[in-house]
């Protein structure tokens, strides 16, 4: 390559650098005007792997934050098949039909494996997708469920800028990410399906315990009949539980999603839960406590991070393996050795 080629190629690389790197300033503003396209722009940045980008993610976040909002931020879970999508959909549009804007997210840290996102997706709520006061996001990839879940509560932030209401975070019952989305919302919702009895069977405890609300879905057709003895049933069940911290009794209705009947009546419980909680002062010390917990989380995640990445650790941790294996050292005594090796160096 002559040097006037080599020229040219640094001009170009620097060129298409500067293209890519946004003004922040700009995003921002676009971001706090309610521009989709700018909300979309701000989102890949949080969203990239890039550490370029990190700086500028951090300041577009902070210049967000900026802006107070009396947004509700509904979790909503439920295995695959029970009609997520339906129900956001039906639930979306009539919420926009009352003038609110809606944002939905999703959190599904299986998403990357299979190769694009199974939650969140454009195609699976065709109606909402195209309206004007709604913004769909599908799942952020990521290799952990941790990652995940931090770029989607500062995509959270973001909507919330942009002037979205209401921030429907659309999860699946699998492994720990209805915890992830229950500590990243106001109200978490269960749906289900009306089964032959023995209604709490497969569920796993936890999620009874975070939900705020169990809704059964499909409650058309045939289904009716078996949809209010599945209510009676869960209502039954729940009984069984403590009360929540907060006071709050979690409900159990039913509705149809596809038929949009007790879509209505669902968001009745919302707004009934966020009303109580704001009068008795639980609202914002739940956000104020998940924030607390989030800042925690990052520290943590930070510090083992900036650990495991570190050469000579890496290499000190395979050989101290070894040697705990074979009896030769304490695991204790390992582990003090890879922390003073750690502090040594800062
Ligand atoms: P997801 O996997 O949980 O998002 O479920 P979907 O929303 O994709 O729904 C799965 C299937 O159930 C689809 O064929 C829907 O049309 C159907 N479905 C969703 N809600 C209802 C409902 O309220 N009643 C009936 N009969 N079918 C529904």
């Amino acid at each position: 390559m002559t040097a006037a080629n080599t020229h040219n190629k640094n001009a170009e690389t620097l060129a298409t650098k500067r293209k890519a790197r946004p003004n922040v300033e700009i995003l921002a503003k676009g971001v706090l005007e309610g521009d989709k396209a700018s909300l979309a722009r701000a989102i890949t940045i949080v969203e990239s792997a890039n550490p370029d980008h990190w700086e500028l993610a951090n300041t577009l976040i902070e210049k967000c934050l900026v802006k107070h909002t009396s947004s509700v931020r509904v979790g909503i879970t439920g295995v695959p098949g029970v009609g997520k999508s339906t129900f956001i959909e039906t639930l979306g549009k009539n919420l926009t039909a009352e003038g609110k804007k809606v944002a939905v997210l999703a959190v599904d840290p299986t998403s990357s494996k299979n190769k694009g996102s199974i939650l969140g997706d454009k195609t699976r709520m065709a109606e909402l997708s195209i309206d004007a006061n709604a913004f769909i996001r599908p799942s952020p990839s990521g290799t952990s469920l941790g990652g995940v879940a931090r770029k989607t509560r500062e995509t959270i932030i973001l909507c919330e800028a942009a002037g979205y209401d209401i921030i429907l975070v659309e999860t699946v019952g699998v492994g720990q990410s209805e915890t992830a989305v229950s500590s990243m919302v106001d109200f978490f919702l269960l749906l289900k399906l009306a089964g032959a009895g023995d209604e709490l069977q497969g569920i796993k405890r936890g999620i009874i315990e975070m939900a705020d609300a169990i809704v059964i879905n499909k409650a058309d057709g045939n289904n009716v009949k078996r949809t209010k003895s599945a209510e009676v049933e869960f209502k039954r069940a729940l009984q069984l539980y403590p009360p929540k911290d907060n006071g709050w009794v979690p409900t159990v209705t039913s509705c149809s999603a596809l038929h949009n009947s007790g879509i209505h009546e669902t968001w009745d419980v919302v707004k009934a839960y966020i009303s109580q909680a704001k009068k008795e002062g639980g609202f914002l010390e739940n956000r104020n406590t998940q924030n607390e917990n989030w800042l925690l989380q990052t520290i943590d995640d930070h510090l083992k991070s900036n650990f495991y990445s570190d050469h000579n650790i890496k290499a000190k941790l395979t050989e101290l393996i070894a040697e705990v294996t074979q009896n030769k050292i304490s695991p204790f005594r390992a582990a003090e050795l890879l922390l003073e090796l750690q502090q040594s160096k800062t």
